[in-house]
């Protein structure tokens, strides 16, 4: 087992710089999760700390070892992928044993790693099968047994849940989180699904456009961003946003939006009077009811647990959660 330390970490393609001086602290047994959207250099990221993509500029350590010039095979890692790449002719047994057959371990040791990583994945009853009589979770499941048998430092994960669908997501989440609290080993797990890592992290990294926006524990960041964009990628469904400016003095100040809408501004909040800002409110943070804030309902959608109300108060459109039934139809 080991930490990861990324200092400093730039990376070009050629003329085009891709990443601007990433430097994040992955303690040893931390489940850290690098998210973020489509093209801000996640996956660069966990192919430099695989050794797959040499570093442009920075220092990357495994343990206390700098590993910037150090072979894939020799750092001490394993990467699951989100393509589980299994090989078709070869049984779930075969498969997970792969790695040890290649670095010429003795049968005895092999048959004893895949046996405790199936018992940990709970795969045994499907050693002699293949894969094409498996299901996407239980590919999924001998990928990763691949990844155990070799008891590396650090595990890499690479969007392994995207292929599959939505439900087998969740049962995969727990089990990769299980997996962890086993095992303890270090995960870097790179997704650009926030709710994957709010439920999996440990620490979450949020990335964007080659630079680190915010590191922090889950309800850190939802409880804390750090600005804007961290705010509106973090929580589901997104935090709402209203520009507008604060009226009056400390102690009446009042936030007036764009259009129209009157809002109360925390205590805490260090503006005054005349500032332009953007107002954030989490749509479960909202309640609807009589004697509040005066808005025309647009869309009612009820998924049974709870609904989701959109309404509009002049041009500013607001996204509402609540638990209750909302009976309201669009207009009232
Ligand atoms: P993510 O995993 O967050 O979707 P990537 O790490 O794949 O993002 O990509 C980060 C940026 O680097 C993107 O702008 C992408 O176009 C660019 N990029 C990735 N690989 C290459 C490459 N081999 N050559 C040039 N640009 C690349």
């Amino acid at each position: 087992m080991a930490g990861v330390n990324i200092d400093d970490v730039f990376k070009r393609y050629g003329s085009v710089q891709v990443m601007h001086g990433v430097s994040i602290d992955i303690e040893d047994g931390e489940f850290v999760v690098l998210v973020g959207p489509s093209g801000c250099g996640k996956s660069t990221l966990l192919r430099m700390l695989a050794g797959l993509e040499p570093i442009s500029q920075g220092t990357i350590r495994i343990g206390e070892k700098v590993v910037n010039d150090v072979l894939p095979k020799d750092r001490d890692i394993a990467m699951v992928f989100q393509s589980y790449a299994l090989y078709p002719h070869k049984t779930v047994a075969q498969n997970i044993g792969f790695p040890l057959k290649m670095a010429k371990r003795p049968k005895a040791e092999i048959d004893e790693k895949v046996g405790r990583a199936a018992d940990i994945l709970d795969l045994t009853k499907y050693l002699d099968r293949y894969p094409k009589a498996l299901s996407g979770g239980q590919r999924q499941r001998v990928a990763m047994g691949r990844a155990i048998v070799r008891d590396p430092k650090v595990f890499l994960f690479d969007e392994p849940l995207s292929n599959l669908d939505a439900k087998l997501r969740v049962s995969m989440r727990m089990e990769i989180k299980e997996l962890h609290q086993r095992l303890k080993t270090t995960i870097v797990y790179v997704t650009h699904d926030q709710i994957e890592a709010m439920t999996m992290a440990d620490k979450i990294v949020v990335m964007r456009d080659g630079k680190v926006e915010q590191i922090g524990a889950p309800l850190d960041l939802y409880d804390n961003p750090q600005n804007v964009f961290v705010a509106g990628f973090i929580g589901s469904p997104s935090m709402n946003f209203v520009k507008g400016r604060i009226r009056g003095a400390s102690g009446a100040r009042e936030f007036v939006s764009e259009g129209g809408l009157v809002l109360p501004v925390p205590a805490e909040a260090s503006v005054a009077d005349g500032h332009e800002v953007v107002y954030g409110i989490r749509p479960e943070h909202i309640s609807i009811g009589e004697g509040g804030v005066p808005m025309d309902v647009v869309v009612v959608e009820p998924t049974g647990s709870e609904t989701q109300v959109f309404a509009r108060s002049g041009t500013d459109l607001i996204d509402t959660v609540v638990k209750d039934r909302i009976s309201a139809r669009p207009g009232e």
